[in-house]
């Protein structure tokens, strides 16, 4: 299933839907007599209710997106869509050189010896860096002048717990997203720790979906591109994650409980503005398209605010 968060263009209020090729589905009208307790009120709030909730979220939102009913249906381009976990409860978790060519990009970037890291590296992106799949990412000259992007496939965390072994990873997981890791590249090497030039508002498009993970498949068979202005600048496929989403669990879950809801970021393969020469960064009106496999597209302007 394709779940979505959605706002009506004339309303702020968050809701939960489901979509198909065709249509969105406004899940709470849908459920309307049909629901035995509260419907949860976000997607987040679905997640941390657990399968039996789930199976029937995902039941209702089949026959719903079967039967269409007049009410619930909205064509696809009458909805304001927003991150599918607006607000998350905690930071994102982010993976930094996770694919071997950006790795060497990176270090080449940077005048470095290209080093295999033997364990994840992680680091984090503040919650307050969520933004929606096709808002603008708004851009301070103040604050940097070197904004960069990165497509990356996002885990969405359904079943928390800690040492959890990589053989049993899958079963954690509720599904994936895209995540376009927005990076003032000055600030993120001025400040030696990654975290503040990964965090800026605005710095972190998310969406336009969770897929389900039954639906979504292997997670490392998985085509992720993006463009800047129609220019392909990433391409590439998540098998060449040095460190593949099992793996991932397995290392950050080690003596850390990990929680329903939480989003990891895996990492972005090669073709990123500061690995080209010269290095080349986004510009004011830039349109950023990233794009997974199975999952749909972010696409976000950068506004020079
Ligand atoms: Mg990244």
């Amino acid at each position: 299933m394709k779940y979505i968060t959605f706002c009506e263009r004339d309303s702020a209020r968050p809701r939960i839907g489901a979509i198909s090729e065709e249509c969105a589905i406004d899940l709470e009208i849908a459920a309307a007599g049909k629901w035995p307790a509260a419907f949860p009120s976000s997607l987040l709030e679905l997640i941390q209710a657990g399968p039996d909730c789930w199976k029937r979220m995902r039941d209702l939102a089949a026959e719903s997106l079967a039967s269409k009913p007049t009410g619930a249906t909205r064509a696809l381009d009458s909805i304001r869509w927003c991150a599918p976990i607006p607000r998350s409860t905690k930071n994102i978790f982010c993976l930094g050189l996770n694919y071997m060519a950006h790795l060497k990009e990176s270090s080449a970037a940077r005048g470095r010896e290209a080093r295999i890291p033997q364990v994840p590296v992680f680091f984090t992106k503040s919650p307050t860096s969520v933004n929606g799949p096709f808002d603008p990412v708004p851009w301070d000259p103040q604050v940097t002048q070197q904004v960069d992007y990165e497509a990356e496939l996002g885990v969405i965390i359904g079943a928390g717990g800690i040492n959890i072994p990589r053989s049993e990873a899958s079963r954690h997981i509720f599904g994936y997203t895209i995540i376009n890791d927005v990076s003032a590249r000055d600030v993120q090497f001025a400040h030696l720790q990654w975290f503040k030039g990964k965090s800026l508002d605005g710095f972190c498009p998310m969406g336009p979906a969770i897929v389900t993970a039954d639906e979504f498949g292997d997670p490392q068979a998985k085509r992720i591109s993006l463009r800047v202005n129609g220019e392909q600048r990433q391409n590439a496929t998540t098998a060449d994650m040095i460190f593949p989403v099992d793996t991932i669990i397995e290392w950050l879950s080690k003596g850390m409980t990990i929680e329903p809801g939480d989003i990891i970021a895996t990492g972005t393969p090669e073709g990123v503005g500061l690995g080209r020469t010269p290095p080349e960064y986004l510009n004011d009106g830039d349109v950023v398209e990233a794009e997974v496999e199975g999952i749909g597209m972010l696409r976000n302007r950068i506004q020079a605010c």
